[in-house]
């Protein structure tokens, strides 16, 4: 495929930003090539600067559930941005935000919101070690959460991609504070606790991982590993946070924390704080962290954890992602829901048919796809497999008008927008893909 538009503006790029990017794996430095610049969307559909159309598989990474362009949510938009860009004091969309997701997300009590997934954790962080003065996190190999100095060990998303242990530019004295646990091993976590209980502050977990391919938490004797967690904790007086930044509001309608939560009243095994970010900005940046009122009463001004934001709560960013959380109503839901499992079954056949070795995992509405034959449950599984194959088949897809992650460690995103003519389209560019990769 030739792009001689997108080829120009990268190579103008890598001249004034490093590697040409704002985000690595925007780079395609894994697969190689070119990263189509991308000028318009509409639906599941993007366009590039050379005019080329896509489907489109990654949605932003998650907050375009509703699909580019949705016209409420930019209607939303316009007619906030009319009314002024950004205030720095209280408004009322901010209290609509907040209300709405602490409707739909019980063991979120309060919320603060700030202006990405990123600020998210590093914020629950704070709160978890001044609620228990305690300064050891706990968190899983192959669970991104951001790119917080004492959360890039071993993280998953880009840094998986790129094979990084974790970042240059990070203290030794912040990197000891962090213990890395290898994600669903539960001897591992209770060795942990056993030896350094009274020192930890937090098990940070993602609900369900999903940046090194989605891999749902496993039950064992009918007790869910999120569940596990924080009965840990718990008893050792630290705290749990879960990350729901990426499956938050996508999973289900109440995140994962729907799929596995603990139901009714008795919320003895619910997570203390929590995270989101994506689709509660609808396309716009936003993040949020949450959980119980006692645990959130710390923050500035009235208590002594200071977390402050410029731009957080803006209005535009909260019209945004207010238009799109009224847009996921459980019919949503039921459209996302199909439209991922007919995908799903899609590119396993073709797979299947070319004889090339894949797994299809699924946490929700969210899933992936991995190249190799066993389930993947870990971060060291994730990384065994076929890199290269997938590389084929990601290169051979774009040939074929679909846009999927660059990564083989990325969830596939669907959307509202993803019709089944729009499935059609990306079944017409399957087989050719599948024997790529065979
Ligand atoms: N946590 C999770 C689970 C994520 O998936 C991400 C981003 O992909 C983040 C945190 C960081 O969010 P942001 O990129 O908005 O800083």
């Amino acid at each position: 495929m030739t792009s001689p538009v997108s080829a120009d503006l990268f190579a103008r790029a890598q001249q004034v930003i490093p590697s040409g990017v704002n985000s690595p794996v925007r780079a395609f430095g894994s697969v190689g090539g070119t990263p189509p610049f991308l000028t318009e969307a509409a639906g599941a559909l993007l366009r590039d600067a050379d005019g080329t159309e896509y489907v489109d598989l990654v949605g932003s990474w998650g907050p375009m559930i509703l699909g580019h362009a949705n016209p409420q949510v930019v209607e939303a938009v316009r007619e906030a941005a009319g009314r002024g860009l950004s205030f720095g004091a209280p408004q009322p969309g901010e209290v609509s935000l907040a209300e709405e997701v602490t409707r739909r997300i019980g063991p979120v009590e309060q919320l603060r919101l700030v202006n990405s997934g990123t600020e998210a954790t590093m914020s629950a962080l704070r709160v978890a070690r001044a609620a228990t003065g305690r300064d050891v996190i706990v968190k899983f190999a192959g669970c991104y959460h951001g790119h917080v100095d004492a959360l890039l060990a071993e993280a998953g998303s880009g840094v998986a991609t790129f094979a990084m242990p974790g970042s240059a530019g990070v203290t030794a004295a912040t990197a000891k504070d962090t213990v890395v646990l290898p994600y669903g091993d539960r001897e591992a976590v209770s060795a942990l606790f056993a030896e350094r209980g009274g020192e930890i502050a937090a098990v940070i977990t993602e609900a369900a991982p999903a940046n090194m391919g989605v891999v749902p938490p496993r039950e064992e004797d009918g007790v869910g590993f999120n569940r596990f967690l924080a009965e840990t904790a718990h008893a050792a007086g630290a705290l749990l946070i879960s990350d729901e930044v990426l499956t938050g509001f996508r999973a289900s309608r109440e995140g994962y924390y729907g799929v596995d939560g603990p139901t009714g009243a008795e919320d003895a095994w619910a997570p203390d704080l929590m995270t989101f970010g994506k689709v509660i900005g609808g396309g716009l940046p936003v993040g949020a962290f949450g959980g119980r009122e006692d645990l959130m009463a710390l923050l500035a001004p009235a208590g002594p954890v200071y977390q402050a934001g410029t731009l957080s709560g803006n209005p535009l960013a909260t019209a945004a992602g207010l238009a799109t959380l009224s847009g996921l109503d459980e019919a949503a839901y039921e459209v996302l829901g199909s439209a991922s499992r007919t995908l799903q079954q899609m590119v396993a056949e073709a797979l299947t048919t070319a004889g090339v070795p894949h797994v299809v995992q699924t946490a929700g509405t969210l899933f992936s796809v991995f190249f190799r034959e066993e389930p993947v449950h870990s971060y060291a599984d994730a990384k065994a497999q076929d890199t290269e194959a997938f590389t084929r088949f990601f290169h051979a897809m774009l040939e074929g008008g679909i846009y999927l992650p660059p990564s083989a460690f990325e969830a596939w995103f669907v959307s509202t927008a993803h019709t089944p003519e729009v499935l059609d389209r990306i079944a017409e560019a399957l087989p050719r893909a599948a024997r790529a990769a065979a």
